[in-house]
């Protein structure tokens, strides 16, 4: 590789970098920095989690978000305490395992992956490959958002969002499934949807990603300006990776049966509520904090019910909520009265339950409008609706808090005013058809009320 070359790598990936806060890499946004804690798998002991409350009071402006990949965000920092606040989440045991090895920190599994008897554990699988990417050099230059997600077929789980790879058992049931892989999406779940690229065996899945990611880094350091899987796949097609993946594992991939092989849906809202583990004797206890937002008080409160109720251990989810596990039986009323006691909604036909918000104007410099206070004036509108459908608001169209088109989207294009999307399955545009343009929340609230009272589909 020419000096060049290597150069501009480095500053590719520099520029790259910090574009994405990290523990150690605050990005700094309207009202002060934003440091993002890697979570493994979203757990969370409620020893780390007061730590991490105390942290957002004394280092931050205490506002704490739960992000679309189960981490969290510590918002408002101040450039003096930025060094305090990372020495401190190091102590409560949050850094990475190497120092480059932070920003890799992106394997995804479902928040009761290894809780069900019926499915396979992928969480050994995964924390291997969160340990090999933090170790090794070459994987440490891979963009923060690469991510890779390991689905064990679990009935509660998000596989709306893109990955750069994924894997996902063909027959969850059986002890050793074989997975299916894909690159640049997710596990097919719908007639249309692409098919995997091949499969492997469960002891075969570890060289399989790793091949697959040296693939990658040699085909990037011929074109350093690219950054995701999708844009390798672009320029060489699927065929390349493929051959290449063959040559270097020693045995096949191909698979005949893949083409109409779909994974089941996961339940609807399976995170919200109480669902049994896979023992039979214990729950996991799930709900939203209003718009996936905490605050140290709140966050101190959650470690006291997981103290109670869950043996100190709590889960963040994808879909930005809070997952007790472990919670008995008889218990579990009781937890869920205790979460929605302290504003936590489980119950989807609130529109609270579901709502998702990035930052909007009170963070962020390229917002359109107050996407919180607006979201939380449209939740108020909707309440006591039998039906309301997941809500994304948005402050630009850059869709920070959702990667996918979610059932409604508000778009903001003024202050109050927005416009809104129905999801579609063909576009036009990434959040959907749209509904209706420059409306305000008032005229919002209506017309989703209208949709969703119609009985009608909202996929248009
Ligand atoms: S979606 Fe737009 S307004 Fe919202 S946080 Fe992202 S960049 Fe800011």
């Amino acid at each position: 590789m020419s000096q060049l070359t290597t150069n501009t790598q480095q500053s590719t990936v520099e520029e790259r970098r910090s574009a994405c806060p990290g523990l150690f890499r605050m990005a700094k946004a309207r009202d002060g920095a934003i440091c993002r804690v890697k979570l493994t798998f979203g757990d969370l002991s409620a020893d780390q989690a007061r730590q991490i409350a105390d942290a957002a009071h004394r280092f931050g402006n205490g506002a704490i978000e739960i992000t679309n990949r189960a981490n969290l965000q510590v918002r408002g920092v101040r450039p003096e305490t930025e060094n305090a606040l990372i020495a401190t989440l190091l102590k409560a045991g949050l850094g990475p395992l190497t120092d480059r090895g932070d920003d890799v920190r992106n394997v995804m599994v479902s928040p009761v992956a290894g809780a069900d008897s019926d499915r396979v554990d992928v969480r050994p699988l995964a924390t291997r490959l969160l340990e090999a990417l933090q170790t090794n050099f070459p994987y440490q230059s891979l963009s923060p958002k690469f991510s890779i997600l390991i689905d064990g077929g679990e009935s509660v789980a998000t596989v709306d969002h893109p990955h750069d790879l994924w894997l996902s058992p063909i027959d969850p049931q059986n002890s050793a499934p074989r997975f299916a892989f894909g690159i640049a999406g997710v596990p097919p779940t719908r007639a249309d949807d692409q098919s995997g690229l091949g499969t492997v065996t469960p002891g075969e899945a570890l060289n399989l990603i790793t091949a697959i990611l040296d693939v990658f880094i040699e085909w990037n350091q011929r074109h350093p300006e690219a950054s995701r899987l999708r844009h390798m796949i672009a320029d060489t097609g699927a065929e390349y990776l493929v051959e290449q993946l063959e040559q270097r594992i020693g045995f096949p991939v191909r698979s005949d049966g893949l083409v109409n092989w779909r994974r089941a849906m996961p339940r609807s809202n399976g995170h919200l509520g109480i669902s049994p583990e896979g023992n039979g004797s214990n729950c996991f206890v799930g709900a939203m904090p209003p718009l996936g937002r905490l605050d140290p008080v709140l966050l101190r409160l959650l470690a006291e019910l997981a103290d109670k109720h869950s043996n100190g251990k709590f889960r963040l989810t994808p879909w930005q909520s809070v997952l007790l596990p472990e919670v008995s039986i008889d218990n579990a009323p009781s937890t869920l009265a205790d979460l929605e006691a302290l504003g936590l909604s489980a119950n989807p036909p609130h529109p609270l339950a579901t709502m998702i918000s990035c930052a909007g104007s009170a963070g962020c410099g390229s917002a359109l409008a107050a996407t919180q206070a607006d979201g939380l004036k449209l939740a108020a509108l909707l309440h006591g609706k039998p039906i309301v459908p997941q809500i994304h608001m948005s402050g630009c169209s850059k869709s920070c808090a959702s990667p996918s088109a979610k059932p409604v989207t508000l778009v903001a294009i003024a202050p109050g005013h927005y416009d809104i999307f129905l999801q579609a399955t063909n576009g036009p545009s990434r959040f959907g058809k749209l509904l209706a343009a420059n409306v305000t929340i008032e005229e919002a609230a209506e017309l989703i009320g209208l949709k969703s009272g119609s009985g009608g589909p909202l996929y248009a």
